[in-house]
């Protein structure tokens, strides 16, 4: 038998799935590649844990492999050979090792999707790009299901994966006789239960972040070198996932909405970027979860798990499937006509609004903030300011562990932004400073008043809210679920809404001092 063609294949920094079928035997005309280039560190401004974790997970990945037999070869950023773009280095490897083939996980981004098939064109030899292994839908499938609709409903779809994964059911029928239970989750947190201390992992990348800062990549956010926090390889993300079912997932949905001056994760399971590094499947979470309720039902409520399940199961695969079904127009998406820039403290902190403060203080320490932070502190705050959706994108981008651009371009484009015109979120996601104070204990620490709308000391949530609902007016009137907020406004004393909005034009045009 001839034998087969010497092989060189790619795997990405976010394809580190060990359990993914090209590596069921180690095969001797069969070699990988991972590399660490300049095209990856530089598209955006990322914070420093991101780039750490990366390319630490990266080389552990690397050693796994080789410990299983596998040829393997690895590219870091400070090596002389590395041309630091994907395609330049691929070149010259299939150059130097007399590869007859090329092949290559299929990317979850537009942008490498884009420049490997190109690659791949124009190649001497011949290529593949193989499946992933890790998604529960293919990537068209959403934009097949609503093609034609307007909107791309995040609950039909969710019920199609329940039923199709057989999650949560009893029969046809939803456990339990309910697809959601909202009604029982999330409240504030009212200190019934302790917060759990989250696991983390003492990594020590202090050579990579030496590394990144000869090469003068530039980053943002801290770190401490010596204890990344962050699982690096499989074992850790197993061990985070047990962590989450043991201490989180008991109260899960009960908090998911919270927010607390005394914890930044609360009952999160922080397993995203486990997840998005594909370290984890997205189904294993979810099974060991169901799994957890039915050996200790009376410990793990059911809406705690579905409150779980549907971030997974619905939301990730449901925002993978709009990301592919909107690129590339999505990204250029600016629906409202926002373009103010990102107020300043976005990168320091440094506001007295103890919110924004806490929120992007945290995200700047620990490369992490849970989702309702993201969604109701800092792009709530973004768009009531008006900040040009790209701005928005490129922090969001950057400073979340968990940041690649098919998961963070359409919940904050399209769910925080409304850049995409409510395909994804009926309404924009906005609030005055009612929400937070109703779900956090931010407020009460705050040097500005929630129950103020105008005047000295008035939060900058509440006349923001109304302006963007008067500023917005003639978008929103014809919506049903904002509409009834522009009859609100509309029912405020003429001198009373002349006093918000000129509160709120004073805060816009200094809100760096903020
Ligand atoms: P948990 O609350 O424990 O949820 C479990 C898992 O569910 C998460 O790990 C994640 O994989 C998934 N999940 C939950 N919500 C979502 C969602 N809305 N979309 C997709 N998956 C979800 N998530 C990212 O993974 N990467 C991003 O870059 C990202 N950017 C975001 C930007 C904005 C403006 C907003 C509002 C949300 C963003 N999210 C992003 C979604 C969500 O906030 C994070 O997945 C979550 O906070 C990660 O923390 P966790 O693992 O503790 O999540
Ligand atoms: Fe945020 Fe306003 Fe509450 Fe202060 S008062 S924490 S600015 S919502």
């Amino acid at each position: 038998m001839p034998s087969p063609p010497a092989t060189l294949r790619l795997i990405l920094g976010d394809q580190l799935n060990p359990n993914h079928s090209w590596f069921r035997r180690a095969e001797r005309r069969v070699a990988y590649v991972l590399m660490e280039v300049r095209q990856e560190t530089d598209y955006v401004k990322h914070h420093v844990q991101k780039v750490a974790a990366f390319f630490a997970a990266m080389r552990a990945f690397a050693a796994y492999l080789s410990a299983a037999g596998h040829r393997v070869l690895y590219l870091r950023l400070d090596d002389p050979q590395n041309r630091q773009s994907i395609p330049a280095n691929i070149r010259n490897l299939l150059r130097a090792g007399k590869f007859e083939r090329f092949e290559y996980l299929l990317p979850d981004e537009h942008r490498l999707d884009l420049q490997l098939k190109e690659l791949a064109a124009a190649l001497p030899v011949p290529s593949a790009a193989v499946d992933t292994e890790h998604f529960l839908t293919e990537r068209r499938e959403l934009g097949e299901l609503f093609a034609g609709k307007k909107r791309f409903l995040m609950e039909s779809f969710y019920r199609r994966m329940r039923k199709r994964c057989g999650i949560l059911m009893d029969g046809d029928k939803p456990a339990g006789g309910s697809w959601n239970f909202d009604a029982e989750n999330r409240s504030p947190y009212d200190g019934r239960v302790p917060i759990p201390v989250p696991l983390v992992f003492e990594n020590d990348v202090r050579d990579i972040a030496a590394m990144a800062a000869a090469a003068k990549v530039a980053t943002f956010g801290e770190i401490d070198a010596a204890r990344l926090p962050w699982p690096i390889d499989r074992t850790q993300a197993l061990a985070l996932l047990s962590a989450f079912i043991r201490d989180g997932l008991p109260h899960f949905g009960t908090y998911q909405d919270a927010m607390s001056l005394h914890s930044g994760s609360l009952f999160h399971s922080r397993l995203s970027f486990a997840l998005n590094t594909k370290m984890l499947h997205p189904l294993e979470v979810i099974e060991a979860c169901v799994q957890a309720r039915q050996e200790a039902p009376r410990r793990i409520g059911l809406h705690q798990v579905e409150g779980f399940v549907r971030q997974i199961l619905g939301w990730r695969e449901y925002m993978r499937g709009v990301y592919w079904a909107l690129m590339p127009d999505f990204a250029q998406m600016n629906y409202l006509g926002h373009d103010l820039p990102l107020p300043d403290f976005y990168w320091t902190g440094e506001t007295r609004m103890r919110c924004l403060a806490e929120a992007v203080g945290q995200s700047l320490r620990s490369a992490y903030a849970h989702h309702i932070q993201r969604l109701m502190v800092t792009g709530n705050f973004a768009l009531l300011a008006g900040v040009h959706p790209d701005e928005v994108d490129a922090w969001y981008l950057g400073v979340y562990i968990d940041a690649v651009q098919w998961v963070e371009l359409p919940n904050t484009r399209a769910m925080s932004q409304f850049a995409d015109g409510g395909r994804v979120a009926t309404k924009p996601y906005v609030s005055s400073a009612n929400y937070i104070r109703r779900m956090s204990d931010y407020c009460g620490a705050c040097a500005y008043d929630a129950g103020k709308r105008a005047g000295g000391g008035a939060c900058p949530f509440n006349s923001l809210y109304w302006e963007f609902f008067a500023r917005h007016r003639e978008t929103f009137a014809s919506n049903p679920r904002i509409g009834m907020m522009i009859r609100t406004w509309d029912r405020v004393a003429a001198a009373e809404r002349k006093r918000i909005l000129k509160q709120a034009e004073s805060y816009r045009a200094d809100i760096n001092k903020l």
